[in-house]
């Protein structure tokens, strides 16, 4: 399929006339044709007054038409075949099998979603009948199901082109909570995007959908970005990436004369706490395993694990003396963008000359442009207490090790750590139990995912996941990014006092005809 450069405003395109973007190709420095023309606020207010006129007739489709038109996306997607394979190889370094895993992953997700949606996941129906009798009073007939907020902005990752993208994690459960998407194409890959788009787009047409479902917009985040969250239309937010851009979006959308939720997913360090008695069993089982989380992908995941916790010791200096050996024998990796390289050279530049921290190992270098070379630290955790700077995530394969004096001072490392997306603990038989229950009760309030005896890396897309976490890690720690649940971010609940029945939506009638599980006088019912 061609790629145009245009921005696609529902089913019509448009050459953006605000300048000029190219996308890079990360691995040579090469600028890819076409130029994509960036929008302006012109283009913003035509996309969001497409998702306003759309909202209503999309908001009553039928789950079985909104499952379909998922399921369409996801065939769309795959038809673009090899096209989009080596549009999003080139345009971030990464190679083909991690594509093509990613691009299974992205119409997984979207399948996930047809699902919830068929299944009535997310309208939490549940009805309080009448009390007529009550006394002193009566009770009314409240009923309560959930209603999607309206249109929602969803800035794509760098990070993930496919699964966390135009048609990725944000979009597939705004689109499946019964929300239009207006998608603002992160400018590293705006090629990968439009074909993307035009799978959406081509859905939307395959479904007979308002045109206003979808559009996707090519701009710097500072007017598209901004001007989307600012837009009275948008309803909600989904965004992954820097908490600087984050939190300047969750700002500007506090600061609306409606205000509106942001669910950014910004920064996480990902500690891993490696318990006495296990590092001592297998130092070197331990250190392979976390080198190779470590390196994934240049360490370019939101899960990468930047914190290393454990008592200082014999077994701890074995870790470490394999660590670097396989460090210092490691080749450096293409990353995303000259962008984020620069500030991967410069964060571990930031961490090694800080106050108490030394370099434990550096992989080999590369005269290839945009490299990362894995890079491994030690600090005692005294100073790393001391420093609130070495709790940052530098992103990309960098890792600090935290000395820890006993195993009480690994529980204050715990008690000291910001929010984060995950937090690992490796634990045999042989543990003190009461040093792991401590730990899971302090982990289990710093991160959305509590692992034992594992990597971060690699996010199950399932029912039960929870990718979020408290601040920094995201900007609202009730919810997920990845997984189902993610759907409940852009729906909130409605109570419906006394409507006669024929004005009451499917999902919360007397015949229960959706055939839904609901709460029913406090009781989960079938009937
Ligand atoms: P980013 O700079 O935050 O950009 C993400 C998106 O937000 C882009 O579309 C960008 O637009 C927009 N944006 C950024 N700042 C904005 C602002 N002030 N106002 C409005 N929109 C704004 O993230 P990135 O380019 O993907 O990577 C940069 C850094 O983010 C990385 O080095 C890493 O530290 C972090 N990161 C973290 C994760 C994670 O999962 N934890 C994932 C990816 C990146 P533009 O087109 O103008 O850039």
């Amino acid at each position: 399929m061609k790629i145009t450069g245009n921005m696609l405003l529902g089913q019509s395109e448009q050459l953006g006339q605000y300048g000029e973007i190219f996308a890079i190709n990360p691995a040579t420095g090469e600028q890819l044709p076409p130029a994509f023309g960036s929008g302006n606020q012109q283009q913003v207010t035509a996309a969001c007054a497409l998702a306003e006129d759309a909202f209503q007739s999309y908001r009553s489709t039928s789950a079985e038409q909104r499952a379909a038109f998922l399921e369409q996306i996801a065939v769309n997607i795959l038809d673009l075949g090899d096209d989009l394979v080596e549009r999003a190889m080139a345009e971030t370094g990464l190679p083909r099998a991690r594509i093509e895993g990613e691009r299974g992953r992205t119409m997984g997700q979207l399948r996930l979603f047809a699902g919830v949606v068929r299944a009535g996941q997310g309208l939490d129906p549940r009805i309080d009948p009448a009390m007529p009798e009550r006394q002193p009073l009566p009770r009314s007939d409240l009923r309560q199901r959930h209603v999607p907020l309206g249109p929602v902005a969803v800035f794509g990752a760098s990070n993930f082109p496919l699964a966390f993208s135009v048609a990725g994690g944000d979009t597939a459960s705004a689109l499946a909570a019964g929300a239009p998407v207006v998608v603002k194409a992160h400018s590293a890959h705006p090629g990968t995007s439009e074909l993307v788009g035009r799978a959406i787009q081509l859905a939307v047409k395959q479904c007979d959908l308002h045109q206003g479902v979808f559009s996707l917009l090519y701009g710097s985040g500072r007017m598209i970005g901004t001007g989307l969250v600012s837009d009275p239309r948008i309803k909600a937010v989904g965004f992954t990436g820097s908490q600087a851009g984050g939190t300047a979006l969750m700002k500007i959308a506090f600061e609306r004369p409606e205000p509106i939720p942001v669910y950014a997913e910004m920064s996480s360090a990902n500690p891993m706490f490696l318990l006495p008695a296990t590092l001592a069993a297998n130092p070197t089982a331990l250190a392979a395993g976390f080198c190779g989380s470590l390196q994934m992908g240049a360490g370019q995941f939101c899960t990468n694990p930047g914190l290393i916790v454990a008592v200082d010791g014999a077994p701890l200096q074995q870790f470490i003396d394999e660590c670097t050996g396989l460090l210092s024998q490691s080749p450096s990796q293409t990353m995303l963008t000259p962008g984020i390289q620069q500030a991967y050279v410069s964060g571990a530049e930031r961490l090694g000359q800080s106050t108490g921290v030394e370099q434990l190992a550096k992989g080999l270098c590369s005269d290839a442009p945009n490299q990362c070379q894995a890079t491994l630290f030690a600090t005692s955790a005294e100073a790393f207490i001391a420093d609130k700077r070495l709790t940052e995530e530098v992103f990309g394969s960098c890792s600090l090790v935290i000395r820890c004096q006993d195993e009480a001072q690994m529980l204050k490392v715990a008690k000291h750590l910001e929010g984060q997306l995950t937090a690992s603990i490796h634990c045999n038989d042989n543990e003190n139990e009461d040093l792991v229950r401590n730990l899971i009760s302090v982990l289990e309030l710093k991160a959305g995912r509590v692992l034992f005896n594992g990597y971060p890396t690699g996010v199950e897309v399932c029912h039960a996941m929870v990718h979020g976490g408290p601040y920094p890690a995201t900007s609202d720690s009730r919810s997920t990014s990845v997984g189902a649940a993610a759907i409940q971010r852009f729906m909130r609940p409605v109570c419906y006092q006394d409507v006669p029945e024929k004005y009451l939506p499917a999902e919360i009638d007397s015949a229960n005809s959706r055939g839904l599980t609901r709460l029913v006088d406090g009781v989960l019912s079938n009937a």
